[in-house]
This record gives structure tokens, sequence and C-alpha cells, in this order.
């Protein structure tokens, strides 16, 4: 069969690529070498981890501020399996819409393994047997697995990835968490919520060390006040050993000293590399990067060999599900001729704990690093009438704007729905929004949004009416 593209891996890179050229009618393909479509992001990734995030939530707040609000239950437990029933459940319903999108938009689709045999054929592998299929254009979009630390070896039973903590039929009594950025501080909120003693390992000085540093800050403060999990900063896990049931994991302190930590389970959460196992690259000549082993690609998506693009986790940037649908569909119209754009810059990044954390744009360190002139207004949730309403004080809102110009450069936020709020920064930002216009713009009351508005009338004249 000669399709116009095919597309290897259907995350949400790919099945969103696929289906972009689909509506641009072109003839589309997608190979996935598991039984369910949707990658990563659907089966062991974002859908799964924000189920088991809600349902935690709820018991967390079920026990422990129900009785504030004048809700009174007994007997109150948590159903490990049926949480993680329900997890599948949603899984399942999101990996079936994308089989009904295929089918829809009339993409072929193939199970098995997807190999260059040249730049425009590709083998099809599964239960060694195999077929091939042609492509004038070919998108990678193959995604990345968690990075195992080469002294730490997973058994995939004490020692778990990020994978296997999304299925623990069980709430551990303790947990040790090695790697303080989203995925670890995430999945560490979930069992927290539940009643583990989560332990966070952390080799750098911060969490979430990529965020403007007053969000890690914060948001370490919260975890600890509120789910009890301690942190354990500048430290550099050496090893990890199983006995029984149990795990200990040694590692050098801030001080140079030996120190180890015994638990039930340990999530290795030190980030992800890029996936390219059996993809053939060798035989078009691709090379991956020694560093991570992402695909070299140029500013249009496109490898060193014509007609084959790489998208998502699998090359440079954030190693995020909305990165990779837009570079999707970049490539998608990249393709059929159209001329796309993505602003790098206006990516935002989440973290799922509660409070969310949410960012966009410049940090202040970065703004700092640059030499950039700006001026910073900040609010906080504890004086939002909304907040207070849903006793969801902690955090704040920080907008950062050209001192001259009053452009926002930046958005950071910790607090309530800070995941769903980041939005309205975004669009002001694509839109190069002052942080005047904001502070003009009027948000319905009472509403968490608010506390954006009064940032910006913060960092314009420090006018902020609340605080
Ligand atoms: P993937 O989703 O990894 O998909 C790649 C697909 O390619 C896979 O299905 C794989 O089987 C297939 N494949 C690989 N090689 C071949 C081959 N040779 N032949 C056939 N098929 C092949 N991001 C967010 O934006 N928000 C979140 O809340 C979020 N939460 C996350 C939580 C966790 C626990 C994890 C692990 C990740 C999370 N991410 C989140 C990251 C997100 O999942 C990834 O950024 C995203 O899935 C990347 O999409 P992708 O299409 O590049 O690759």
């Amino acid at each position: 069969m000669q399709y116009d593209v095919v597309v290897i891996g259907s995350g949400p890179g790919g099945y969103v690529g696929a289906i972009r050229c689909a509506q641009l009618g072109l003839k589309t393909a997608v190979i996935e070498k598991y039984k369910t479509f949707g990658g990563t992001c659907l089966n062991v990734g974002c859908i799964p981890s924000k189920a088991l995030l809600d349902s935690s939530e709820h018991f967390h707040n079920a026990a422990h501020t129900f009785q504030t609000h004048g809700i009174n239950l007994k007997d109150l437990k948590v159903d490990m399996p049926q949480m993680i029933a329900r997890k599948n459940d949603v899984v399942a319903q999101n990996t079936a819409g994308i089989q009904y999108l295929f089918k829809k938009n009339k993409i072929d689709s193939f199970e098995g393994v997807g190999s260059f045999v040249d730049k425009n054929t590709i083998k099809i592998t599964k239960d060694g047997k195999s077929e091939t299929i042609t492509a004038k254009n070919v998108i990678i979009a193959s995604g990345s697995k968690p990075t195992a630390l080469p002294f730490l070896p997973i058994d995939k039973k004490r020692i778990i990835t990020s994978t296997e903590a999304l299925n623990i039929t069980e709430v551990p009594k303790q947990m040790i968490v090695i790697g303080g950025g989203v995925i670890g501080l995430e999945l560490g909120s979930v069992y927290a919520r539940l009643g583990t003693k989560v332990s966070v390992i952390e080799f750098m000085p911060s969490i979430i060390g990529t965020m403007d540093a007053g969000l890690g800050k914060e948001l370490q403060r919260v975890l600890k006040k509120s789910l009890g999990m301690e942190f354990f900063m500048g430290h550099k896990v050496t090893g990890a050993t199983t006995k029984g049931k149990k795990v200990t994991v040694t590692a050098t302190n801030a001080k140079g000293e030996e120190v180890s930590f015994e638990a039930d389970y340990c999530i290795v959460a030190v980030g992800r590399t890029a996936y390219t196992e059996g993809l053939g690259l060798e035989n078009i000549g691709i090379k991956t990067e020694e560093r991570g082993n992402k695909i070299p690609v140029n500013d249009h998506l496109e490898t060193t060999v014509p007609g084959v693009y790489a998208i998502g986790d699998v090359v440079k940037g954030a190693m995020l599900a909305h990165k990779a649908e837009d570079e999707g569909i970049y490539v998608a119209e990249r393709i059929a001729g159209q001329k796309p754009h993505i602003n790098y810059n206006l990516i935002p990044g989440v973290v799922y704990t509660w409070p969310e954390v949410a960012s966009v744009g410049y940090t202040e360190e970065q703004l700092k690093e640059q030499g950039v002139q700006y001026k910073a207004g900040s609010f906080p949730f504890k004086a939002s009438g909304r907040a207070k309403a849903s006793m969801d004080t902690d955090g704040f809102v920080k907008v950062l704007a050209d001192a001259k110009t009053d452009e926002i450069l930046g958005v950071h936020m910790i607090g309530p729905r800070a995941a769903d709020m980041i939005a309205e920064a975004v669009v002001a930002m694509e839109f190069r929004a002052s942080a005047e216009d904001i502070a003009r713009i009027c948000h319905a009351h009472p509403t968490y949004t608010e506390a954006l508005k009064e940032a910006a009338m913060a960092a314009t004249e420090n006018r902020a009416i609340h605080i």
C-alpha cells in the first residue's frame, strides 16, 4: 500500500498528526506496536495519573475537609482495586475514542513495530511476521520511556517506574519517590492523599527546578503541611536493594554523609528518555543525540532525511502531550504545503498536585539572567473570596511584565485550578497583551481568575484592590 503519510506511534503527537493529515486530504496510516492507541499519555501517563489524582483528592477531602464543611462521614475507606478499575475504565474510554477517530477520518492502522527499510519503506513486524508499506512522508512519533539510573535496577515490583505506580492495588505504608519533578510529585501526592508516608529524595536544592523558583518553594511547603510529605533535598541516590516486601534506598546527603531510607515501594521518577529502539534509524542514516537519545530535527521538525519528520517526546523541547499534539498538527500542515507556526515560548507547563502549579513564558530567574528589566506583581489566594469559600487559600499568582512596555513576559501560579487558569495567560501572551490589559478586563466574581487580574494590577502601579 502506498501512503502520502505514515506515522510511527499513536501517542498525542502521532494520532493528532495523523488526523490532521487526513483532514488535509492526505492518505494516512498509523503504526502502533501496542494493542491500544494513545501512547504514553492515554495509557500510562497524563490520563491515568489524572484519574488517580482525582480519586485520591476526593478521598483526602472526605477525610480532612468535609467535617469543616459540615459533612460527616463514617467508616471512610479506600477501595484500591475499585480506584484502579475506574482508572482503567477512563483509559479504555479514551483509547477507544482514538480508534473511533481513526475510522471516522479513514486512517488505516497497523499493529506492530514499525522500522525503516529505506526512507519511503516501512516494515511492520508483529509476532515474527512482517509486511511492508510505502509512504511519501514519514512522521516518527515514537515517544519516550522512563529514564533508568544505571546503579538502580528497576524490578517493576518494589523498585518501580511511573507505569507500575499506576497499578498498585494496596495503600502502601511508606513510599520513596526519587525525583522531585512533575511525575514524581503527582504520583507521590496520589499516595500521600491516601495515607502513605511519602518521602521525596531530590538531588537539586528545589523541587520542580525548571519552573519559577517561587513555585517550588510554595509547593514544597504546602505538600509538607497538607499531606505530610517529606523532602530530602540535595541528596544523591547511590543505590537501592530489596528484601522481601521492603526496599532500602541509599543516598549521600548535602553534607556528604551516607543515609538510607526504607519503604514498601520506591518510584524512580528522574525523567524520561527518547524512545527509538526498533525504528531502524541506522537504515536511513539518522543518528540520535548522545544526551537523551533525541532525534535531531530542523526548525520545521524535519530530520536530516528529507521527507522524514519527528515530533513529540522523541525530539528536543518539553516532554508534554500538548507540545507533541501541536507538533503533529504543524508537520501535517507543512506536508500539505501550509506555513504553520509554533510559539515554543508559550507552551504552558502544569503540575497536577493540589494546589496545582502552572506556568508560561519566562521565569524571574531567566529574565534576571538575560538582563531584562521587568516588574512583578503577585496576588495570594488567601486574599481571594472564591478561595476562602472553597478553603483553597494556599498559593499565589505572579505576573511578570516588561518594565518599559508592560508586555507580559511570564505568568506563574500555584493555587486552585491553576491548570485551567493558565490558559488565560497563554492567550493574553499570544496576543502580546500588557499587564494593564489583563488588569482592565472584567473577570467574573467570585472566581479564582480574579487572582490573575489582581496580580496584573499589582504589576501595574501596585494597585491590587484586595491586598
Ligand atoms: P508517546 O505518547 O510516548 O507515544 C509514542 C507511541 O509510539 C507509543 O504508543 C509507542 O508504543 C509507539 N511506538 C514507539 N516506537 C514504535 C515503533 N517502532 N513502532 C510502532 N509504534 C511505536 N504530559 C502532559 O502534557 N500533561 C500531563 O499531565 C502529563 N502527565 C504525565 C504523567 C505520566 C505518569 C507520564 C509518564 C507522562 C505524562 N505526560 C504528561 C507526558 C506525556 O505523556 C508525553 O509528553 C506524551 O505522551 C508524548 O507524546 P508522544 O506522541 O511524543 O509519545
